[in-house]
C-alpha cells in the first residue's frame, strides 16, 4: 500500500506566475508548467544558494527528494529559455508558511504569517482584501499543515 505523500512546504506565493519570451504572441506558445514545489527549489538552491540539505529541510522533505526535485526544475526552465515557451507556475502537493495580501481597495501588498488572520488593511482600513495562497487553492489548510509541521520539527 503506497504511503499518502505528505505536503511539500513552499514558503510563500509566488509574485509572478508567468513569463514568456517577449514579441511571440501567447497562443502560438507552448506551456510549460513548473510546479510550486519545483519553483520553491529554484528559488531555496539558486537564488538563496542553500544546499541540498538545508532546501529539503526548509520544504520538509528528504535530501534525495529535493535532489531530484531541483534536477526536474533546471530542466524545464532550460527549456523554457532555448525553446521559447510559455512557462507557469502552478499546482503542486504544498502548503505555504506564509501568506501575500493584496488589498482590492488601495493595492498595498503585505506579507502575513499563514496562521494569523487579518481582516482590515494596515493601509485604508479596507476589508476588501485578496489572499495570494487562495489564488492557488490554500487558507486553512497551510494554518493546519504548518501547526502540525511545527510540532514534529523545529524551525
Ligand atoms: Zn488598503
Ligand atoms: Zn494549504
Amino acid at each position: 500500500m503506497a504511503r499518502p505523500k505528505n505536503n511539500r512546504i513552499v514558503y510563500e506565493p509566488p509574485s509572478y506566475t508567468e513569463f514568456k519570451p517577449v514579441g511571440v504572441p501567447v497562443k502560438s506558445l507552448e506551456e510549460i508548467q513548473l510546479s510550486l514545489d519545483e519553483f520553491e527549489g529554484i528559488r531555496l538552491a539558486d537564488l538563496l544558494g542553500m544546499s541540498h540539505e538545508e532546501a529539503a529541510n526548509e520544504m520538509g522533505i528528504s535530501r534525495s527528494t529535493f535532489s531530484r526535485l531541483i534536477v526536474k526544475s533546471r530542466k524545464k526552465i532550460a527549456n523554457f529559455f532555448f525553446y521559447g515557451k510559455l512557462l507557469v507556475v502552478t499546482g503542486g502537493n504544498i502548503h505555504f508558511r506564509q501568506n501575500i495580501i493584496k488589498c482590492a481597495d488601495c493595492g498595498h501588498m503585505f506579507k502575513i504569517d499563514i496562521r494569523t488572520k487579518i481582516t482590515t488593511c494596515s493601509e485604508c482600513g479596507s476589508s476588501n482584501l485578496l489572499s495570494m495562497a487562495g489564488n492557488f487553492g490554500h487558507g486553512e489548510c497551510c494554518r493546519v499543515a504548518y501547526l502540525s509541521y511545527n510540532t514534529k520539527e523545529k524551525i
